[in-house]
């Protein structure tokens, strides 16, 4: 462990006591916990355990918290869950001193809200900035986890909490020539803090996900000529942003906590906004009415958000789809680009729906251009620019909007092994397996916050992570307080749950589209559904099952005997 005067640390404090001193091989420093990760998730993680007197020891490899919000902060860059419902519950003077400025906060306000939680609870002296965990292997005879760093440091936990985000390692894919691009190469996921001059610039953005959707109309607005580069074209529908309504704060502030528990009663973790179960329980023009005005109050889950079976009946499904391509037709004012713009080989809301603003509108300015790569696909990159069918288009700067390795990437970027040495790698050879998204079998007293095949991605994150933590928090207590220093998932409850979550998958639409969600964005990734789709209170509601069960499903053990406890 280098010493804690470590200049590279400016928040540099004992973190936890040493038990050796630095000799020519150190002993690792000895801690009860290691978070890997601030963001959100190792934030409230480092709060929890610290809590409950353990001693934390947090990495992270940017030089601030905020974890997704500090990276991503490209033009545009806005969270799309409501402001009032992308914050913290666990403390109710920090939901009503803590006020939001827009319906959907910007990532600036974001990462404000992340860096007042850290100050507020005095989180940054458990931190190390700037460092990435390069390995951490599990040690059966200790019972602890040994990590090592990219800066040399060895640490060794009973627990480790990964909090690396699921939607956090970025996939620059390797288009040809990329490395002899003489202009500026950025992707919206590693943006640089100082800002980048676009104005007047020709600018091409490659990918129109959420990042691209969002980035698009506001570098539209300053660069010389924008031109995108899409794959494949991608439902969204307006957020209707402003500043925040009065009216809504006051009603959600007059009882926050209680806010907070309604809407962990609904599927996403949000408030509902569900009008019927099925597209069809309304004639074609009430429908038709619904979707309109869906489409003019913007926000949460768009015009799909509207019925139950949009996910579940392609019949259903189509009646949004329909609503929107006819909406991209009406603001997009050359059909050529309109029609190039029509999602039309994924059913709606099968990959993750965009809100923006202005987006569509976006592909009428002057300075705009679509290249549509079904068509004109990239040949490659070249010292100038991008060429597609034959032609050269000059560019200054090329900025990737290409989207993440989700779930897995970060988790699979470490070296992770478990019991026998066993990497992570090779135990998800054919896909992530784990149980409940919580633990992995083999991998004893490593818990996964928002972990693959939990529902992370398909709810309010802060929600998924709240639980998270929040149910880890309580498994370290009832482990403690009984002597045991071991849990594992069995290999039984790991396949019942694996199984389980796709076959949920399976009886949706969600498997017809190529997404992310599948893993089908990276090569070579092994196609398997990714979140738990069963909802909140139904993945709640199980969590809890298995602890009065007594922790079903895991194997708990003491390397010393215990004295039993009620
Ligand atoms: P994404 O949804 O995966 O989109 C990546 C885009 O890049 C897609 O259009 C993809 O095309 C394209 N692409 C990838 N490789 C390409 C290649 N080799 N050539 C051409 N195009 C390529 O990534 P994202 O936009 O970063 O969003 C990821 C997720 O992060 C979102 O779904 C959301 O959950 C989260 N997010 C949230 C917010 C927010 O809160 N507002 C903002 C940004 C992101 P294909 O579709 O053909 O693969």
């Amino acid at each position: 462990m280098e010493p804690d005067t470590d200049t590279h640390d400016t928040h540099a404090e004992p973190r936890a006591e040493p038990h050796a001193e630095p000799h020519a091989e150190p002993e690792p420093m000895v801690v009860d916990a290691v978070v890997v990760g601030a963001g959100f998730a190792g934030l409230y993680a480092i709060h929890k355990l610290r809590s409950l007197g353990l001693t934390v020891q947090a990495f992270e490899a940017a030089p601030e918290v905020g974890g997704t919000w500090w990276w991503n902060c490209y033009p545009g860059a806005r969270c799309d869950v409501e402001s009032l419902d992308y914050c913290y519950a666990f403390d109710e003077d920090l939901m009503r001193e803590w006020k939001w400025s827009e319906r959907f906060p910007t990532q600036a306000e974001v990462l404000r809200y992340a860096q007042n939680v850290a100050d507020r609870f005095d989180l940054r002296r458990h931190i190390r900035f700037e460092t990435t965990v390069t390995a951490a292997h599990w040690d059966e005879q200790s019972r602890r986890w040994a990590f090592d760093t990219d800066r040399g440091q060895r640490v060794a936990a009973r627990w480790f909490v990964s909090a690396v985000g699921a939607i956090s390692a970025p996939n620059l894919p390797g288009i040809e020539g990329l490395d002899t691009f003489e202009g500026q190469v950025l992707m919206t996921s590693r943006w640089p803090h100082e800002g980048v001059e676009l104005e007047g610039k020709r600018v091409a953005v490659i990918g129109t996900g959420s990042s691209g959707i969002q980035a698009i109309p506001v570098i539209a607005q300053v660069a010389g000529h924008l031109t995108v580069f899409q794959r494949t074209a991608n439902f969204s529908c307006p957020a209707g942003n402003g500043p925040i309504d009065p009216e809504r704060e006051a009603t959600v502030r007059a009882d926050y906590p209680g806010y907070r528990r309604a809407c962990l009663k609904n599927g996403a973790g949000t408030p509902t906004l569900l009008l019927s179960q099925s597209a069809f329980d309304l004639g074609e023009a009430e429908r038709l009415a619904a979707y309109e005005a869906k489409w003019a109050r913007g926000g949460a889950g768009g015009v799909p958000a509207l019925f139950a079976d949009t996910r579940t009946s392609l019949e259903a499904n189509q009646t949004a789809a329909d609503f929107v391509r006819g909406k991209i037709r009406e603001i997009v004012a050359d059909p050529e680009v309109a029609e190039s713009l029509c999602p039309k080989d994924h059913p709606i809301a099968t990959k993750r729906i965009c809100l923006d603003t202005d987006y569509y509108a976006t592909y009428n300015r002057p300075n705009v251009t679509l290249v549509d790569l079904r068509k004109t696909p990239i040949e490659r990159i070249t010292p100038a620019g991008i060429a597609t069918a034959g032609r050269e288009l000059p560019q200054d700067v090329i900025i990737f909007a290409t989207g993440f390795d989700a779930l897995t990437g970060a988790l699979l970027r470490m070296d992770i092994r478990g019991v026998g040495g066993r990497s992570l790698a090779e135990a998800w050879e054919d896909g992530p397996q784990t149980y409940l998204g919580l633990m992995v079998a083999g991998f004893p007293n490593m818990f996964t916050i928002t972990g693959p095949l939990s529902p992370s991605v398909l709810i309010n994150v802060m929600v998924a992570i709240s639980h998270h933590v929040e149910w880890i928090g309580d498994c370290v207590s009832h482990m403690t307080e009984r002597g045991f220093d071991r849990i594992d998932a069995t290999p039984d409850a790991q396949a019942e749950w694996t199984a389980e979550v796709q076959r949920i998958a399976d009886g949706t639409l969600f498997p017809l589209a190529n997404s992310w969600y599948n893993g089908d964005n990276i090569p070579g990734k092994p196609r398997r559904f990714l979140a738990y789709i069963g909802g909140f209170p139904a993945y709640a509601g199980r969590c809890e099952q298995v602890v009065a069960a007594g922790y079903e499903g895991f194997e708990l053990s003491a390397s010393h005997p215990v004295a039993a406890v009620d």
